[in-house]
Parts: C-alpha cells; sequence; structure tokens
C-alpha cells in the first residue's frame, strides 16, 4: 500500500475534540490506571479482536515517562502483546496534538485504546491484565506498574451486515487496527463519543493489489472505486442527509469543510433499529438516491462514492453507532455475513477463502 495513500486518509478522519472536566481523583496517576471501554470482540480471519480503551492519570506529571506496555494473560502471566513507544504515540494527552477544529483543553486523563489481536484459533484468556514500564526521570529508575485487569466479552457477538460495496477488490482501512478510527474519542464534559471508533474507509485496489488509482492522483476519476455505488447495509428508515457540498479532487484536500459538521461531506445516516444506525459519508454531490423517512431495504442503492467533506481520496467512510450522532455516540463493532477474502494489499492475491461474520484485516483484499 502506498503509504501516502494511508497517511492521506489518516489526515483525513484526524478530528477530534479533546477536552475534559476536572476530576477530583486525589489517586496518583500509577494508581488510577484502568479499563473504561470493553467492546464486544470480533473476529478477522486471522485473529479474534478484544477493542478496549486504557485510561491512566497524568503520569507526566509525576515525572514517568511510560516506555512500554505487556498486555498479559492475568492467570498464566503469558504475553499476548507489546506495545512499544510507536503506538504509545497515539495515545490521547494534554500533548496531543492531531485536533483540526478543536483543541484539547485541561485534560485530566490520557488514553489508550488497543485491539488485543488473539489468534482465532488459539487460547482465550479468561482475564487480561497489563504491566506498564515507565522511567521515573525524578529518580532516574525504571519501575513497573501492574493492573487494569478485564475480563473479554467472549460471550457477545457483534452486529451482522451486509457490505455497502461490492466488487473483487475492496480494502477496508482502519478497522481492524489500532489506527486512526479507533483512536478518536470526543470527550464532553463526562460523556465521551466514540462514533468513529470502529469505522472503515473503504478503497478498491487495481489487480496487481499494489495501488488505489492509476493516471493522475489529483483527480478523483483515477480512483478505481469513484463513482461506485454505495448499497445500504441493513434494512432501515433514512434519518438524515446532506447533499451539496463540492468535493476534493483527488488527493488534493482542497475543499476542506470550515467546521467539524462539514467533516462526513455528503452523507446518509440510516436508522438500522434497537437504537443504532449507519453512517455513509464522503458521498459525490448529487449522488444521493434516498430521501429522510424512506423505507430501505438491505442491498438497495443510496449513493455514489465520492470525495467531499475531509478527504484525503475517493472512499466511503462508513461505521455503526449505537445512537444517531456519528461522533458524539457510541460507536459499534460489526462484521460482514459473509465476504471472500481473495489477497492481501502488495503481496497479491491468496486463495480465496469465504468468510462468514467476519470483519477483515484491513490489508486484506476482500470480494463480494
Ligand atoms: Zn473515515
Amino acid at each position: 500500500m502506498h503509504t501516502k495513500v494511508l497517511l492521506n486518509i489518516m489526515l483525513a478522519s484526524l478530528i477530534s475534540c479533546i477536552g475534559c472536566r476536572k476530576s477530583e481523583t486525589q489517586k496518583t496517576a500509577l494508581e488510577a490506571i484502568e479499563v473504561i471501554l470493553n467492546d464486544t470482540p470480533f473476529p478477522s480471519e486471522t485473529y479474534l479482536r478484544i477493542p478496549y480503551t486504557l485510561r491512566f492519570g497524568e503520569f507526566e506529571k509525576e515525572g514517568l515517562k511510560l516506555k512500554q506496555i505487556t498486555v498479559m494473560d492475568s492467570q498464566t502471566r503469558s504475553e499476548l502483546l507489546k506495545i512499544g513507544e510507536d503506538e504509545l504515540e497515539f495515545m490521547i494527552s494534554d500533548n496531543t496534538s492531531l485536533t483540526l477544529f478543536l483543541v484539547p483543553e485541561n485534560l485530566k486523563h490520557y488514553y489508550l485504546s488497543v485491539q488485543l489481536p488473539l489468534p482465532i484459533d488459539g487460547a482465550r484468556p479468561r482475564k487480561v491484565m497489563h504491566r506498564l514500564e515507565f522511567s521515573d526521570t525524578v529518580n532516574n529508575k525504571t519501575i513497573f506498574q501492574e493492573g487494569a485487569v478485564f475480563t473479554p466479552r467472549y460471550g457477545e457477538t457483534p452486529m451482522v451486515i451486509n457490505s455497502p460495496v461490492k466488487g473483487n477488490r475492496n480494502l477496508f482501512l482502519s478497522h481492524s487496527t489500532m489506527n486512526y478510527h479507533f483512536y478518536l474519542i470526543f470527550f464532553n464534559g463526562d460523556s465521551i463519543g466514540t462514533g468513529p471508533r470502529f469505522a472503515f474507509d473503504q478503497v478498491e485496489v487495481n489487480d496487481a493489489m499494489t495501488s488505489s488509482y492509476e493516471g493522475d492522483p489529483c483527480v478523483n476519476e483515477s480512483y478505481f472505486n469513484y463513482g461506485d455505488t454505495i448499497y445500504a447495509a441493513a434494512d432501515g428508515k433514512v434519518f438524515e442527509v446532506r447533499d451539496g457540498m463540492i468535493e476534493n479532487n483527488g488527493n488534493q484536500m482542497d475543499q476542506l469543510p470550515v467546521s467539524m459538521a462539514g467533516v462526513p461531506g455528503n452523507y446518509m445516516i440510516q436508522d438500522i433499529g434497537n437504537g443504532n444506525y449507519a453512517f455513509y459519508a464522503h458521498l459525490i454531490p448529487g449522488s444521493l438516491k434516498v430521501s429522510v423517512g424512506d423505507i430501505i431495504k438491505s442491498g438497495e442503492a443510496i449513493g455514489l462514492i465520492g470525495n467531499s467533506g475531509y478527504s484525503g481520496m475517493p472512499h466511503l467512510h462508513f461505521n455503526i453507532s449505537e445512537g444517531s450522532d456519528s461522533f458524539w455516540s457510541k460507536g459499534l463493532p460489526f462484521v460482514f455475513r459473509n465476504c471472500t477474502w481473495v489477497g492481501i494489499m502488495d503481496q497479491g492475491s491468496v486463495t480465496p477463502v469465504n468468510l462468514k461474520n467476519t470483519m477483515p484485516e484491513q490489508m486484506s483484499v476482500i470480494a463480494f
């Protein structure tokens, strides 16, 4: 995958507003490490992914620098995942400057979202714990802290949907990975929003599985998915739409919105029942085929993949959330009812594997 392509989408999605009410806690930073979000696990073709979010006290104010987190089986103490300094950069803290429209203010905690990848046919630790390594810059030594024990929700299954796209060369970026959508947390007093937590950005690649466009990258039509039809992923009523926003040109990001409200570009929000909503964003202006109040069936065409809003290349941003607000509600994991794994980006084809109730890894090329 072109690093650039990934980066563009990453930039396109790095929206966050961070601010937090003052906390009354008197705990030291090290005592305050806990798991605050523990989501339903979901399977990819390779892993059962356990999504959760850690919250830390402001350890840097106590002269501590976090070096590494080891995620462990709390019974056997075997290592499940090591999170090194590269990934720790994505921790949301006072120092984070990833905001475009809102500035962090007085954040009293740090947050790190993790997708623990357990091998799909491997052991399932009953409880998961963490071992954190800090360098204590005041006393010039290394200290360790263990905690943030939690029980994965193995008994629960994620929502099953039909794919909102068709075709033989799909990539679903930033879903099954610790990556840009998954890190986003919006803060508002005591409540947090994680709407895009399990969002993917769909792109389409060539048969060689090396690129998502051919020709001039500054032109939307160069991208294989541009103008492809988007389909309803589930049955349900059209809740909200926006049309009329002009598009960026290819990877130029030259028509960006001026406020957070414009980030999704042209979009449709669909009420899919039980308080859950599907969100389809960055459509081509004028391409929406549905209106508010329409009752639509899964598989019905709703619009065309475009490059409107905060977008670094044509792509479909899709997510499901518990609540109609795409940012401020709780993002939910989901899986595709049926799909076929046909290759790996930059590596080429694999013997096709039919998958049921699976959300592929982000570098897997998927056919429907
Ligand atoms: Zn996105």
